[in-house]
């Protein structure tokens, strides 16, 4: 299990009253102490299963920016690694959605800082979680400026890192300021249709349960989510407005042990009922480029009803809900020591951080406002590479907006970030394998691989890597590119420094 060591609770402990006090006269619009935005940022952090440092920096993210503590006192009291995640989440917050150019500035720079360090950004989201949950209270202007950039930029990236479940929560929590009519509509078609999809719901896992039975199938857990509004907006958008065209309104979720479990529950569904043609995904053998994994599959219930059913193991379930977090959160354990526990790290946390009704009695109102001391800060340094070939790309296009999609729909889906066993990222096309990974590193490593690890363990190197994933090469002197290395590479990088390894040493 993940334990803290008394290190970790000294460390966070010093940080939740360092911003105690840094905080004390500063308020949120809500007339609420501000600390309580921090609070419950570092709360979110534990529940995504991250360490003391990042909840640390989590609760001083605004200290800079709102209360003018200066770096260097950060730096002095926390250590240079705090002071960069806290002033990576500064820079993050600097640029506020206005119109369109500010909107790819600020979308570039949050790219930026997550080829940095993802964990800026996985606080930076955080932040934008809470402040989401908490929007009420600013102005309507606001409110729909904040809004609009959650669902154009924050949830984007939560869905890019694998982050299902902090995605879907923004995106509904964004959505009635957004699309406040659309958002009526959808609430109103869901609310008719949802009755009448649990009772089904739940009539077909009784019978399912007995058909398991019969099968000798005991280890499994069943339950059903119900489709996110927002994401029921976007299919009602692609389906004209139509809901009984949607079939995925309920899903059946079951959660197995193993991979070989996945596939067993798939013909035990498949040999009793019917399944939709076309509607089969498995994304087991072919993973999304965000990591997600599961069995899907539609079928007839027989009683006139459709259903979606997704199978996934308890680690697929983990990393949809969580995902490049979840690589964070547990990457230095022992490998039997990863089942991962959404709890685990929260518990402690949890203790240390007070509820926050305590808090607010603690801090009973306090009302000299808050001087605001706000600092001139440094322009993000060297841009990464590939932030150099999107801002080429934006040269050949002439306008803002066709870039933002070019960007969006580029990037997105098809660029992955994997992690040296140091935490620095590199990123990749999808599909790219550890002979890619070895070359971006350095030619020389490329052209001497003779294994990988990939999350601790021994893979082949035509393997394709996955978001958060974590490579390390294994190098050997006598060790040389082959031909069969170039059907490996999927980088046009790595492919030319095998190809002129191989001119020069076949002696054509
Ligand atoms: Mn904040």
């Amino acid at each position: 299990m993940n334990q803290p060591t008394a290190d970790d609770i000294a460390l966070v402990t010093k940080a939740y009253e360092f911003s105690e006090v840094a905080h004390k006269d500063h308020q949120r619009k809500s007339g609420e102490p501000y600390f309580v935005h921090l609070v419950e940022t570092a709360k979110i952090l534990a529940e995504l299963g991250m360490g003391p440092k990042t909840i640390a920096a989590g609760l001083l993210h605004d200290s800079i920016e709102d209360v003018g503590v200066t770096p260097q006192t950060i730096e002095k009291e926390f250590g240079t690694e705090i002071l960069n995640l806290v002033e990576g989440v500064t820079k993050l917050g600097t640029l506020k959605y206005q119109g369109m150019t500010r909107h790819t500035e600020s979308l570039r720079k949050l790219f930026v800082a997550m080829s940095q360090d993802i964990r800026v950004v996985i606080i930076k989201l955080s932040d934008r979680l809470h402040n989401m949950r908490t929007l009420q209270h600013v102005s309507p202007e606001k409110q729909r400026r904040i809004a609009l950039e959650t669902l154009e930029i924050y949830a984007p990236v939560a869905e890019r890192l694998g982050m299902g479940r902090l995605k879907g929560e923004l995106e509904d929590l964004a959505f009635p300021y957004v699309y406040p009519q659309e958002y009526e509509e959808v609430k109103k078609l869901l609310k008719q249709k949802n009755t009448e999809n649990v009772e089904h719901l739940e009539k077909f896992s009784r019978s399912l349960k007995k058909e398991f039975a019969k099968q000798g199938i005991t280890t499994f857990e069943m339950d059903y989510r119900i489709k996110r509004l927002y994401s029921l907006f976007r299919k009602l958008e692609r389906k004209g407005w139509d809901i009984d065209k949607i079939h995925d309104l309920s899903a059946l979720r079951i959660i197995v042990p193993t991979v070989g479990d996945c596939y067993k529950i798939l013909g035990v569904i498949h040999s009793n009922w019917r399944p939709l043609p076309g509607k089969i995904k498995d994304y087991i053998a072919f993973k999304k480029p965000n990591g997600y994994q599961s069995l899907h599959t539609t079928i007839f219930t027989g009683d006139g009803g459709i259903l979606e059913i997704q199978i996934r193991t308890r680690e697929m379930h983990y990393e949809a809900e969580f995902g490049i977090a979840s690589h964070l959160s547990y990457k230095h354990m022992p490998e039997e020591e990863r089942t991962p526990k959404e709890t685990s790290n929260l518990l402690w946390i949890k203790s240390l951080l007070p509820s926050i009704t305590a808090l607010k009695r603690q801090l009973a109102a306090r009302n000299a406002p808050p001087e605001l001391k706000l600092k001139e800060r440094s322009i993000i340094p060297s841009a990464p590479e590939w932030v150099k070939e999107l801002a080429e790309t934006q040269l050949n296009v002439s306008q803002s907006e066709e870039f933002l999609n070019t960007l969006k729909t580029d990037f997105f889906s098809h660029r992955i970030f994997v992690f040296t066993p140091q935490g620095d990222v590199v990123d990749l096309p999808i599909n790219s394998t550890p002979i890619d990974f070895a070359y971006a590193i350095h030619s020389d490593i490329g052209d001497h691989v003779a294994g990988a690890k990939v999350n601790g363990k021994m893979t082949a190197l035509d393997t394709e890597l996955k978001n958060g994933d974590i490579v390390e090469i294994l190098t050997k002197t006598g060790s040389a590119p082959t031909t069969k290395w170039l059907d490996m590479a999927k980088t046009s990088l790595a492919r030319r420094h095998i190809q002129s390894y191989l001119n020069k040493h076949q002696g054509a």
